[in-house]
């Protein structure tokens, strides 16, 4: 039966540490990468009975190499150094030993010798009871492509002798992917997992430092597999990605990712198969479907009762009004059209453990679901388990998951006809509605640590039921900058999620000075920027100053009248055009160096405003050293 497992190369940590997050993230089979083994501090027999233990079966053990076409007295050596393996694979109670293409310089390319090397080798192995499996690395000196690896299986024609597909050499050689199906099922040794961005690279710099899970890449995953399964194959896909990255992370993370990715994949497998009257293959339970996401309903604020009063003078420069109070907690309600903003002051429970680590800070998102018990229940089966909060009698508990940094996530209801699940815990004003300039949440950025990076595109796919976006490279004054922009599947919530190169980039500083990754940036939609920054300005808000040059470079890029451009120069008001759509968007200046808001307006446009990024992060590089720079002036009188 076709079944999940998971390389031990893909985890770091000892190999006791990787079965436990392995057998723990719901996998049933693992390979064992023999490095692995070398490094274990006791015999491979112990790693089988931890193995049994956990319920896990070992698949294969990977890899050996440069094997076949060698002169002697390496080719002699070579089969010597087989035995060594089977004796291992004995201790271990595995049947498979993968085998990659020799990538030695005195190996010979003639495919008779090579394949008379492979059916010796199965030979051998058959006396034991054991399965060799060929897989073309993509770097491979005479063998790189699949077609070529099986052709060497092909004429070994052996029937313990199979080949290894591996998506990432395949995709890297850009191999063809249909004719896999032309591949007899049982002569598939093993399928092989992992994704890849879409960045030109040689492939052994991509293999060591790109390779993903399914669904954090950009590489064909679905059409492989369906390949694969066209074949008749029906054993196990074991996700084999090596990435340093991965192996810097805690193994858990890593296997329940790892896990979370092939359930999306068997997923849309499924999905694709029902649509075209197949038969479903059974990949473990059926996740709930997706919820439809309708919106963010709130944006949660953590702070103090000191710095309350700047946070609250900030929104009301921005048009907010207080509309309510909490029931029993010291929470308000501030609110402007469709934009709800909680200010929570609590000085105990989830939101001041939350500001004790990252001080005044957004420190949970409420989304709005057509269905939110199912959206939950989706999430609780992709390892993403209920947070409950602390409630008042008779007030609402509303669910959520852990979110960046442990923020939170709350699931709500999405109900065109009003708030009611606010109404319960919050005594409203005269007016609980409030108009004014700002109509509703644009986007929110997320920026988290580089390693973190894949872990919440992750999240956000599965868990929530995200789609994303490819990747896009800017500069950063001291650094690169990158943004993958996650959104609801009808664009109703849009996160970009962003990190960065360089210590001193502006990403990096807001890591440093927030205590982890969390929400920088809070975008807001007018239907009037240019009236609602004049306003804003009366009242106190200050923005980010924007250097003039800016200005005389858009006078020269775009024809746009000479007015205008004074009037956006006066306001500090950026500018950029798509496809006929133009956009006016400003940023505030950064509370306590970790969170701003923009303000924005769309006229037909619907990206970013990507390209005015780099002058945002100068600008703010240069309001943060110039913030430096007063504090050693006052440290130096
Ligand atoms: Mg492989």
């Amino acid at each position: 039966m076709l079944r999940w497992s998971i390389a031990t190369v893909c985890m770091g940590g000892t190999l006791e540490t990787k079965l436990a997050a392995a057998a723990r993230a719901g996998f049933r089979a693992i390979e064992v990468f023999e490095n692995d083994l070398t490094f274990f501090n006791g015999r491979p027999r112990e790693v089988r009975a931890m193995a049994d233990d956990l319920g896990l079966e070992i698949i294969a053990l990977q890899p050996m190499r440069d094997f076949e076409g060698m002169p002697e007295p390496a080719r002699s050596k070579n089969f010597d150094r087989a035995e060594r393996k089977f004796d291992l694979m004995e201790e271990l109670g595995t049947k498979l030993l993968s085998l990659c293409s020799n990538v030695a310089e005195d190996s010979s390319g003639d495919v008779e010798r090579s394949a008379a090397d492979l059916a010796a080798l199965a030979d051998r192995a058959a006396t034991r009871g054991f399965r060799i499996g060929y897989e073309a690395l993509a770097w491979g000196r005479h063998v790189h492509d699949w077609m070529q690896a099986w052709e060497l299986v092909r004429r070994a024609d052996k029937p313990n002798l199979g080949i290894v597909l591996d998506s990432f050499h395949i995709c890297a050689r850009k191999n063809p992917l249909a004719p896999i199906a032309q591949i007899p099922g049982d002569r598939i040794a093993l399928v092989q997992l992992a994704d890849a961005p879409a960045i030109v690279m040689d492939p052994m710099s991509l293999s060591r430092h790109h390779r993903c899970f399914p669904g954090q890449g950009d590489w064909p995953m679905l059409d492989y597999l369906e390949a694969c399964i066209a074949a008749g194959y029906t054993g196990p896909v074991s996700l084999e990605i090596f990435n340093d990255q991965f192996r810097g992370a805690p193994a858990a993370v890593i296997a329940r990712d790892g896990m979370r990715s092939l359930q999306i994949c068997g997923e849309q497998l499924e999905k694709a198969r029902k649509t075209r009257g197949e038969t479903p293959l059974y990949l473990g339970r059926a996740l709930p479907e997706p919820a439809k996401i309708g919106g963010v309903e709130f944006i949660e604020f953590v702070t103090s009762s000191a710095h309350s009063p700047r946070l609250v003078a900030e929104l009301e420069g921005l048009g907010f009004r207080r509309v309510a109070g909490h029931r029993s907690k010291d929470v308000d309600l501030f609110r402007q059209n469709d934009v709800n903003i909680v200010v929570n002051r609590e000085q105990e429970g989830f939101a001041h453990s939350f500001y004790l680590v990252h001080g005044t800070s957004v420190c949970a998102l409420a989304l709005r679901f057509d269905d939110p018990q199912r959206a939950l229940e989706r999430a609780n089966s992709l390892a993403a388990p209920t947070y409950f909060g602390r409630v008042g009698p008779g007030e609402a508990q509303i669910p959520a998951v852990a979110g960046v940094e442990n923020s939170l996530v709350y699931f709500m209801k999405d109900s065109p006809q009003g708030r009611t699940t606010w109404d319960q815990d919050f005594n409203f004003t005269d007016s609980p509605e409030h108009p004014g300039p700002l109509k509703r949440v644009d986007h929110l950025s997320n920026v988290v640590r580089r390693s973190e990076f894949l872990s919440w595109i992750t999240f956000y796919k599965s868990v929530l039921g995200f789609r994303d976006e490819p990747q896009v490279e800017l500069a950063d004054p001291y650094g690169a900058f990158f943004s993958r922009v996650i959104s609801a599947p009808d664009g109703a919530v849009r996160i970009p999620v962003n990190i960065a190169e360089g210590g001193s980039t502006g990403v990096s500083r807001f890591i440093e000075n927030f205590g982890g990754g969390g929400v920088q940036q809070i975008a807001l939609a007018t239907d009037d920027l240019f009236t609602f920054v004049e306003q804003a300005r009366a009242r106190g808000v200050a923005f980010l100053d924007i250097p003039g040059n800016y200005y005389e470079d858009l006078s020269a890029r775009y024809d746009i009248d000479a007015g205008v451009i004074e009037r956006m120069r006066a306001l500090g008001i950026l500018y950029d055009r798509h496809k006929g759509g133009e956009f006016f968007h400003i940023y505030t200046k950064m509370f306590d160096q970790r969170f701003f808001f923009e303000i924005l307006e769309r006229r037909g446009y619907d990206l970013f405003g990507a390209a005015n990024t780099p002058i945002r992060l100068a600008a703010q590089a240069s309001e943060q050293d110039s913030a430096l720079q007063q504090r050693a002036m006052l440290d130096l009188d």
